[in-house]
């Protein structure tokens, strides 16, 4: 008989009931707006903001609407102007070169390698075309961001930092979002923290901390931010700076508030589940396990493998397969967009050049959520699922382009 797995890939745990109470206490006395207080009341955001800071290490942090809003808030804050190209990953999420798109810039696609992070050959020969990137840490797979750096800062290239799957993640001991001048992060519901919407951007640079302020829909209330630089960083700017509205709200900041305080402890529990199934898949025939450098500090929410150079037909068999099994695997591999899969080429909005080595690894990238209501149980059954019907598959010999 085989096994069925029955768990839900998008059901995520509920929100501490300590941001439960904190938020009845906020719809209760009804100042959600992150500037409206009562005398001698710090907005639930403002204290979010704080404790973000120090989590990340960053001086300023600031709380937005979306981490998709806090990317675009990033570009405008350093000087991104319409027309201007901006490099970006092949492989990444479409809200990264929405957010390039919505600027009126140009996204400039670098490869993907077969350890899912930017290739850093292809960065080196590109840089001279822009002179801003934004590094999509893509399934929280950190690229070597020593050497990134080290091109970035040899052409001139400012350096913002999608963590949107890397919140609590470290390359070399350093907070993924410090590398960059600028960090974004993500609190959808389906990161490493949830309040439906929402988001964050780090910098230890006062005027881009000023103008991310001041873009974000601050008014001239800028003193009410505790992780915001000094009055006078703002003198000049608060006149230059248009408001594009994307604050947080205190509701989602006193739901967000407690969860950030056990985040290393859910990080400890992501990485349990997700080195779980690799361990599971390991020495699968045809099934290539993501490499994971000494370096890197990740967080497990997710997992990638890759079925490099399988025919087609072959993978999708093998989703079909798993699918029937309750095991739900994502490929960006597919002819057309599904879901979260777009790739560089399903973005049309942006013409790209072909990048056949990138084609490659993405034909052959599966991906799949880990969320914390799978048990550790949960976990061995779905890779004993995967092993057993990419082994089927693969002895089947159909795996081979017969295209
Ligand atoms: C989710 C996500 C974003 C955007 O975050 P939202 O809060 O949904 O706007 C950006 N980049 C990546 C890689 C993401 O997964």
């Amino acid at each position: 008989m085989t096994t069925r797995f029955t768990g839900n890939f998008t059901q995520q745990e509920p929100i501490p009931e300590e941001g439960i109470d904190a938020a009845l206490a906020v719809l209760r006395h009804g100042r959600l707006h992150r500037y409206n207080t009562a005398p001698g009341e710090t907005a639930e955001t403002a204290l979010l903001e704080q404790e973000f800071a120090a989590f990340t290490g960053a001086r300023f942090a600031l709380a937005v609407a979306s981490g998709g809003y806090a990317l675009g808030c990033a570009l405008r804050a350093v000087g991104v102007k319409p027309g201007d190209r901006v490099l970006t990953n092949a492989f990444t999420l479409a809200p990264v070169p929405g957010a390039i798109a919505a600027v009126g810039a140009v996204p400039v696609f670098v490869g993907v390698t077969e350890s899912l992070v930017i290739d850093l050959d292809d960065l080196e020969a590109k840089a001279g075309q822009a002179s801003v990137l934004m590094l999509s840490h893509m399934r929280g797979h950190l690229c070597d961001m020593d050497r990134l750096m080290a091109i970035c800062t040899a052409h001139g290239v400012t350096v913002i930092e999608d963590c949107a799957h890397t919140m609590g993640a470290s390359w070399n001991g350093v907070p993924s979002g410090r590398h960059g001048a600028i960090g974004c992060y993500s609190t959808q519901t389906y990161k490493h923290m949830n309040s439906g919407e929402g988001g964050f951007l780090v910098t230890d640079d006062e005027a881009l901390a000023a103008k991310a302020i001041m873009l974000s829909g601050s008014y001239m209330l800028y003193e009410r931010h505790l992780a915001g630089p000094s009055p006078e960083v703002f003198s000049d700017l608060k006149y230059q700076t248009p408001n594009v509205s994307g604050r947080m709200d205190n509701l989602r900041a006193a739901i967000l508030r407690p969860q950030l305080r056990v985040l290393p402890e859910q990080i400890a529990r992501w990485n349990e589940r997700y080195q779980t199934v690799e361990q599971g898949l390991r020495g699968t025939p045809g099934l290539t396990v993501i490499a994971r450098p000494a370096q890197e500090v990740y967080v497990g929410s997710s997992i990638q493998f890759l079925l490099l150079d399988w025919a087609s037909g072959a993978v999708q068999d093998v989703l079909k397969r798993c699918g029937s099994r309750g095991v739900e695997l994502k490929w960006f591999g597919g002819a057309e967009p599904v879901g979260f899969t777009s790739r560089y080429d399903s973005w049309r909005y942006a013409p790209s050049e072909p990048l056949p080595a990138s084609d490659r690894i993405l034909r052959g990238i599966l991906d799949m959520r880990l969320p914390l209501t799978f048990s550790l149980e949960d976990c061995a059954l779905i890779a004993s699922i995967i092993r057993e019907e990419v082994g089927a598959v693969f002895q089947a010999g159909s795996r081979q382009d017969t295209k």
